[in-house]
């Protein structure tokens, strides 16, 4: 009998973002590429459980159950689905959650190149897509579980589960919490915002990887013009298989692409998942969102800037590569190219996003770190930009929004992280077992604790060992590296936090017990040199001021504060739209 290969992806249909998008009516959907498995039922796979439980009707949906493979090929029972299968199938919905899932975990693997766990111990997230009747989705640790609510809309109900955008926002909280389990910590205002703004980056360039997503946008009447309103009401940027590049520049694009998907993306879902995009699209670069205004120390709309500045670069990214196509006649490029273009800049900055996190500080983050973190991971294994100059576009899109690298950088390359500084004690360390044992790492730590400038007697602890074998986009050139976490934790009065050259907020009593961290990355080579230590010292008197200056004002001290943030109770807030939370985020 002749072997079948076995198919390390398959294919399987999902609503490109959500119902809201329709091309002639039809609903859009896209067949995407997810790691192949033979599932059992649910579908019930090697990382994901899809248990269609419905707690408000206490209805369990019978699960979906694939045919086995023939001749080693696995079939998508929902080709082309009819808007029908897509709005009233209960098993299309457990397809659909499966397949977005299994997409984002894929992307985070691709990106990081090794294995991603979730933030749990177990293997498998359970995911429900009708779990309650309620306008809200989320991310619940406890339950090891992604959940999706549904609701009645203005024509019938309405279903976070088919929104693209939603199951991959949730899907990126389960995955950075994994990965950085310390950022839901009570910080600056950036940290705070960081979770929910990355995960809407995800989410957004995720969908702007379709390419059915981005010609049908290109494709909706431009009506509102594309050239700030002097142009012909009623134009088509698009005529056919021609497009003008009138419509193609960054500004025109954020007008069209994003402010017409944002509103294509219905109002109805707007209870679920606030208007990031359409928010996000409003805020024309400026510094003074982050530095002055108020109104965006409230974690989601600092998440906002996070996201513009990631869609601004997105979008000059984009233009600047259809500068480099020829044109099809004057003033007119392929229609095809611009968007095969589109999605392939959106895919690259969503691994570039992704692979930062590795580039990131365990503790206390800010996003002025996440630029270093995204040009230095990005430098290591595509050191020459100038073919499309994404680190140049996003190091200018991060300075119109106000935020600059936290590293200096070459005069040639600015903005990378540092290699350590002095002389590192490696003899009597064993690279092998540093890739993978948290005890070796440790003792790598301790005998150079000068030199990492670890705070001296406290609480160490190695959080993670991670090797990794990252491909390089351009000629497929692998990079070996192993990313290790470790952090300080140390409790102090108050009153005692000048010896360490912080000062205690104005008005908190001295015998107040402050908790402090501090914490590192440390990047190894393939030969176990360490090339990069980016780490937030405990003791750093700057950051820890004006920390602990925030959480103050902010009531985190008061009895009773709750010490994390709970994702349901967030998105709830998000919800209710109110613009008046933020001084309860910690209650
Ligand atoms: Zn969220």
């Amino acid at each position: 009998m002749a072997l079948v290969p076995q198919l390390r992806t398959r294919k399987l249909t999902i609503v490109a973002q959500d119902p809201g998008v329709r091309t002639n009516g039809r609903i859009l959907t896209e067949e995407v590429d997810i790691p192949a498995e033979e599932l059992a039922e649910g579908p019930h796979g090697y990382r994901v459980h899809v248990i269609d439980y419905d707690s408000s009707s206490r209805l369990l949906y019978k699960p979906l159950s694939y045919p086995r493979p023939t001749n080693g090929a696995l079939v998508d029972p929902f080709t082309k689905p009819s808007n029908d299968v897509v709005l009233k199938d209960p098993q299309f919905h457990a397809q659909n959650v499966y397949a977005v899932v299994m997409r984002i975990l894929a992307r985070f693997e691709y990106a990081l190149g090794r294995r991603v766990g979730w933030s749990f111990q177990g293997h498998q997230l359970k995911v429900a897509p009708h779990a309650f009747a309620d306008a809200n989705a989320f991310y619940s640790k406890r339950d090891e579980a992604l959940l999706f609510g549904y609701f009645q809309g203005h024509r019938g109900t309405v279903f976070s589960c088919l929104s693209h955008d939603v199951v991959a926002h949730e899907t990126t909280h389960a995955l950075l919490d994994g990965l950085r389990e310390r950022y839901i910590d009570p910080s600056s205002p950036d940290q705070a915002a960081f979770h929910e703004g990355f995960a809407d980056v995800v989410a957004l360039l995720s969908v702007f990887a379709l390419r059915n997503v981005i010609s049908a946008i290109l494709d909706l009447d431009t009506s509102f013009s594309g050239d700030n309103g002097r142009g012909a009401r009623g134009a088509k940027a698009a005529h056919g298989k021609l497009i003008a590049l009138k419509y193609l520049t960054p500004a025109a694009m954020r007008e069209s692409v994003l402010m017409r998907l944002a509103k294509e993306m219905g109002e109805e879902m707007s209870g679920v998942r606030g208007q990031p995009l359409r928010q996000s699209a409003k805020l024309a670069p400026s510094p003074d969102y982050l530095k002055k205004n108020e109104e965006f120390l409230e974690p989601h709309r600092r998440g906002e800037v996070l996201v513009a500045i990631m869609m601004n670069a997105f979008l000059h990214v984009w233009a600047e590569r259809l500068e480099a196509l020829g044109q099809v006649r004057p003033g007119y490029l392929d229609r095809g190219r611009v968007v095969e273009e589109g999605a392939n800049a959106a895919d690259y900055l969503l691994t570039m996003a992704i692979r930062a996190l590795d580039y990131c500080m365990p503790v206390h983050m800010e996003f002025r770190d996440f630029v270093s973190a995204l040009l230095t991971a990005d430098h290591e294994i595509r050191p020459d930009d100038s073919k499309y100059n994404f680190r140049a576009h996003l190091r200018k899109s991060f300075r119109d929004y106000g935020v600059e690298p936290s590293a200096k950088g070459e005069a040639s390359e600015p903005g990378l992280w540092h290699p350590p500084y002095g002389r590192l004690c490696t003899d009597r360390t064993h690279f092998e077992s540093m890739q993978r044992d948290r005890d070796e790492v440790f003792r790598f730590i301790w005998e150079n604790r000068k030199t990492l400038e670890l705070y001296q007697g406290v609480y160490t602890r190695v959080l993670s060992v991670r090797p990794c074998l990252r491909i390089a986009p351009d000629d497929g050139f692998p990079l070996r590296e192993t990313v290790a976490e470790y952090m300080q934790i140390a409790e102090f009065r108050a009153a005692d936090l000048h010896k360490l050259g912080i000062k205690k907020p104005k008005d908190m009593p001295p015998e107040t017990k402050v908790t402090l961290y501090g914490g590192g990355t440390l990047i190894f080579d393939e030969f176990g040199k360490l090339k990069f230590c980016v780490n937030n010292r405990l003791d750093h008197a700057k950051r820890q001021t004006g920390r602990l200056k925030h959480l103050w004002e902010y009531g985190y001290f008061n009895p009773g504060a709750a010490v994390r943030r709970q994702f349901f109770y967030i998105h709830r807030l998000r919800a209710l739209n109110s613009r008046s939370y933020e001084k309860e985020e910690w209650s």
